[in-house]
């Protein structure tokens, strides 16, 4: 997500400091909320029930209906995004934002015209109730811009950040399915047989990252140091989004020119009930640090492809219920625990079928039934013929 300085003039800064206020005050009443829900356990409110409650408290702040209604929204859906990644375990718990720190907010529905050039250095972008606001065009801006989020750091410096959705790839025609499972040793399996691999961080750089959140954690509070290697730490991160962002782009390109239909795993479910038995199997923190890792890396690559796929395979990429999809045989149907011999390797105790245990998940999500309640994805399939599964026979 490329990011601009942004420079607002003096009334500007007022109003969007404003806005951020809101944002942080939305946000803070969605962690309120959920203070007191574990994993497990139900009945958080979701993004929706939070949107009502929204509109009450609107009514009840005049200070907060006085904000433009869009900004207080995307707190919501952010926080629902930090909650989701949290289950996902990616990420830590989404905490309280402080006045002065984690400052921002995000305008949505940005149309072309909402951004313009002004001159070779200069481009200005459309924010609710501030207007234009100028910022340095340092690089090209992505053409199909669709958000942006503005953030205020602690130095007081202001930025913006553009997110291009990309466009949709054209389906193939050929009627083909592919069921896609979100692995245990690779990011992903294909139900073809194909293993997808996300890059992380080479062998030297895991074990210098490694160091350098050992040294942060010893650093004090505060001190020059402590800043020196989260300086450090940061550029290493980014080197690796930036490895994982073009695999992902790559990825699902070629995936949604290749096949019709694209078949996941309801996400919503397995990342709840993933990180739930993790969390349950991993009591300390820093017990297996190089695993833990390496499984952060494979989960966000994961997050990555299927947010991508769902953005170039709109309406072609289907939900499916993950039930005993790693347990059930894809050969002959027999669900059996026993099969799954180890996390790498299947093997039917019933038939002799035997093979990789996420190819065989894969190809179990690519026979299953979308999962229709959550409407939406299956709706406008594009292909008039009787979708053809895509198995491997000889694995
Ligand atoms: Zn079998």
């Amino acid at each position: 997500m490329p990011r601009y300085r942004l420079l607002p003039s003096p009334a500007q800064q007022v109003v969007l400091r404003g806005h951020c206020a809101h944002a942080r005050f939305v946000w803070n009443l969605a962690v309120e909320q959920h203070r007191h829900w574990r994993p497990g356990r139900k009945s958080a409110p979701g993004y929706l029930e939070q949107c009502r409650q929204l509109t009450a408290a609107r009514a009840e702040h005049p200070w907060l209906a006085g904000g433009p209604q869009m900004v207080q929204q995307q707190a919501l859906r952010d926080f629902a995004r930090a909650t989701a990644n949290y289950l996902g375990g990616t990420h830590h718990r989404p905490s309280w934002r402080k006045a002065g720190r984690n400052e921002g907010f995000r305008v949505v529905a940005l149309k072309p015209r909402d951004v313009r050039r002004l001159s070779r250095h200069v481009g200005a972008v459309r924010v609710p109730k501030a207007g234009w606001v100028r910022f340095r065009w340092s690089r090209a801006v992505p053409p199909d811009v669709k958000s942006c989020r503005v953030t205020l750091d602690r130095a007081g410096r202001w930025h913006v950040a553009f997110a291009a959705v990309p466009a949709p790839v054209p389906a193939p025609g050929n009627g083909q399915v592919v069921g896609i499972d979100r692995g245990v040793a690779v990011s992903a399996a294909l139900s073809t047989g194909e293993l997808l691999r996300v890059p992380g961080l080479g062998g030297a750089e895991r074990t210098r990252m490694l160091r350098l959140q050992r040294k942060l954690a010893r650093a004090r509070r505060g001190s020059a140091r402590r800043g020196r290697v989260r300086q450090a730490i940061a550029r290493l991160q980014a080197r690796q989004r930036d490895r994982r962002t073009d695999w992902a782009e790559k990825a699902s390109t070629g995936l949604a020119r290749r096949f019709d239909v694209i078949r996941v795993e309801n996400l919503d479910i397995t990342g709840m009930t993933r990180s739930v038995a993790g969390s349950a199997a991993e009591p300390g923190r820093n017990v297996r640090q190089k695993s833990g890792l390496n499984r952060a890396i494979l989960a966000q690559g994961w997050g990555l492809l299927a947010r991508r796929l769902r953005d170039k395979a709109p309406g072609r990429v289907e939900k499916v219920k993950p039930h005993f999809t790693s347990q059930r045989c894809s050969a002959c149907g027999h669900v059996d625990p026993k099969s799954r011999e180890s996390q790498a390797r299947f093997a039917c105790t019933a038939c002799n079928f035997a093979g990789n245990a996420d190819v065989n998940a894969a190809r179990n999500i690519a026979a299953g039934h979308a999962v229709t309640a959550r409407g939406g994805d299956g709706a406008a399939r594009p292909v008039n013929r009787e979708p053809q599964l895509l198995l491997q026979s000889g694995q």
